[in-house]
């Protein structure tokens, strides 16, 4: 079958489906943004898509804690005025165990009650060599445990379709998905990949270490491909020749860009569907446009999302 056939298959399920209530879970991650207009297009976006009741939205956390009270501030509205769930990211780089406590206890005491615990890139951004604060929390895995000491937070962590560049092998990417999971986390949610088979690798991989925890699929929609094959080559995400042939000559032409990445996305996450794949997160990057398009695909809407 080709992939348009397949994709046309699965808009017509998608809708079947969405109408039986039988709706993929979705959830949405936006960062803090720098100024008002980002922050009035960042609360357009919120809006535009609280009504198709995701599951939660999350909200990043700049390297070394550098967006530490913006992110509080966000999360804090999103959990004060709208009807959505939010779960703010932290990481360890950069602090002590002490501060990043106060971070968390403030967090819960904002009536945020799930987090993303993160790891960190080192200062030097993703690809540097990482080196723990001596006071610090080392890893992803000691932060959700300390986490856990301070409250008891639902807590979503990083997995990587493309394997972390850190670990020397699937064996050890899957070992420290574990002991994340012992130590208090319930879920992965995955970084973006581009080739489908990448994620549905990972889940056998998960599957076949007993691990039972729902693996979230990770949605990127290109809005700059530019910026996408930057941070791809950042995370040693591969980017297969004839995904970037699908953006070739649309630098300047923002247009058509949006609608082949649309395209693109909603076939991905139709080929992960048909997989049986039924959680996704999208990195939003704070604009409404692309994701809202891709969730329709998907058999969700603002009316199937009030009626679940
Ligand atoms: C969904 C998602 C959200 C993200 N949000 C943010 C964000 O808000 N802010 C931000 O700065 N970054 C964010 N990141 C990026 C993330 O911080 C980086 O990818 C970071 O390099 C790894 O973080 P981690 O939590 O996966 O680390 P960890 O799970 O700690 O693993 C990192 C590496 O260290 C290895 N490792 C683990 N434990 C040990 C040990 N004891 N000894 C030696 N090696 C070990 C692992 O195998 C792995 O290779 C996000 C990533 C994802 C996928």
């Amino acid at each position: 079958m080709t992939g348009v056939a397949s994709l046309h298959g699965f808009i017509a399920d998608a809708a079947e489906r969405a109408g039986a209530h039988q709706r993929p879970r979705v959830s949405f991650e936006f960062f803090p943004p720098k100024t008002d207009k980002l922050e009035e297009i960042l609360w357009e976006s919120i809006r535009k898509l609280e009504p198709l009741a995701p599951n939660f939205v999350s909200v990043t956390y700049g390297a070394g804690g550098s967006t530490r009270d913006r992110t509080h501030r966000t999360v804090a509205r999103i959990a004060a005025e709208t009807s959505l769930k939010p779960a703010a990211h932290i990481t360890c780089v950069d602090a002590t165990r002490a501060e990043i406590d106060a971070v968390l206890a403030a967090y819960w005491a904002a009536g945020v009650r799930h987090i993303v615990a993160l790891r960190g890139d080192p200062p030097g951004g993703a690809g540097a060599a990482y080196a723990p604060h001596p006071d610090g929390y080392a890893y992803a895995a000691d932060l959700v445990a300390g986490a856990r000491a301070v409250a008891p937070f639902e807590i979503s962590v990083a997995i990587y379709p493309d394997r972390h560049p850190d670990s020397a092998d699937w064996a050890s990417e899957i070992d420290n998905f574990k002991r994340k999971l012992d130590a208090g986390a319930s879920r992965g949610v995955s970084n973006f990949f581009v080739d489908a088979e990448s994620f549905l690798r990972l889940r056998d991989r998960v599957a076949g270490a007993g691990i039972s925890a729902a693996i979230v699929a990770g949605i990127m929609p290109v809005t700059n491909f530019t910026g996408f094959k930057k941070m791809a080559a950042a995370g040693k995400v591969s980017v297969p020749n004839w995904f970037a042939r699908l953006f070739d000559g649309l630098d300047d032409d923002p247009e058509t860009r949006r609608l082949v990445a649309a395209a693109a996305s909603a076939e991905l996450c139709a080929r992960l569907s048909a997989e049986g794949v039924e959680d996704f997160h999208f990195y939003t990057l704070n604009r409404a446009d692309l994701t809202l398009a891709i969730c329709r695909v998907l058999g969700l809407s603002a009316a199937a999302g009030a009626q679940a």
